[in-house]
């Protein structure tokens, strides 16, 4: 057990959740900002989200650093840090390499809500590409660098694809990241299953802005 912050119980909750519902697999993560010092982060040691308990979890600088941790880390750990550092207003993120979003990444046509429950998502969901600034890499979110790039492109959204490699969802509170990440994918699912049938008609803006604006604690307690 760890002498952390409480907080980090509903870290561990949120690492099962996303696994049980397969948004990710042995790889992907979700981090939480620590309540009490606003320039650091917890995240799990590298280990698959399923099997993340309360001991596992780190406190990182928004630099990625470990605070007195030997244990390995998440080589992506800096998508966190980035993204807690250029949103005062987010308290969560996930990263994650769910299946349905990954194509979006890679064509021209936005990944866009046409269901109100993926409303949350936002008016589109813009695509990150490691390319076009660092060139030929693992597409691994491997630097602060990065990171900061990334979370540049992600803006004041509450996601954005990566091409050829995932998505990131930053909200102020972890069980709102959890729910985005989890219809995102569905999102993307419906959107896939909804092309081939033709002109497929998206969510107005003013829907999207009505639906984030009414999902708050009324719908998070239930889910
Ligand atoms: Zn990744």
């Amino acid at each position: 057990m760890t002498d952390k912050h409480p907080i980090v119980r509903d870290l561990v909750i949120a690492n099962r959740i996303l696994a049980n519902e397969s948004i990710v697999d042995a790889y992907g993560h979700v981090s939480i900002r620590h309540p009490d010092k606003p320039n650091r982060f917890f995240l799990a040691r590298s280990l698959a989200p399923e099997l993340v308990d309360q001991g596992d979890i780190i406190e990182f600088t928004l630099e990625g650093e470990p605070v007195n941790d030997e244990r390995p880390p998440y080589l992506e750990r800096f998508i966190h840090g980035a993204i807690y550092e250029a949103r005062p207003d987010v308290n969560a993120v996930v990263h994650n390499h769910s299946p349905s979003v990954l194509p979006f990444g890679v064509i021209k046509q936005k990944l866009k809500p046409l269901h109100h429950m993926c409303g949350c998502m936002g008016h589109e969901v813009p695509t990150w590409d490691s390319q076009t600034k660092f060139g030929d890499t693992s597409l691994l979110v491997s630097s602060i660098d990065m990171g900061r790039d990334l979370a540049k492109l992600l803006g004041d959204r509450p996601a954005a694809l990566m091409r050829g490699h995932g998505c990131v969802i930053a909200s102020k509170d972890i069980r709102e990241a959890v729910y985005i990440a989890y219809y995102l994918e569905l999102a993307a699912k419906l959107q896939m299953q909804a092309m081939p049938l033709g002109s497929v008609k998206y969510l107005t803006e003013g829907e999207i802005d009505k639906v984030i604006n009414r999902t708050g604690p009324y719908t998070l307690d239930r889910a």
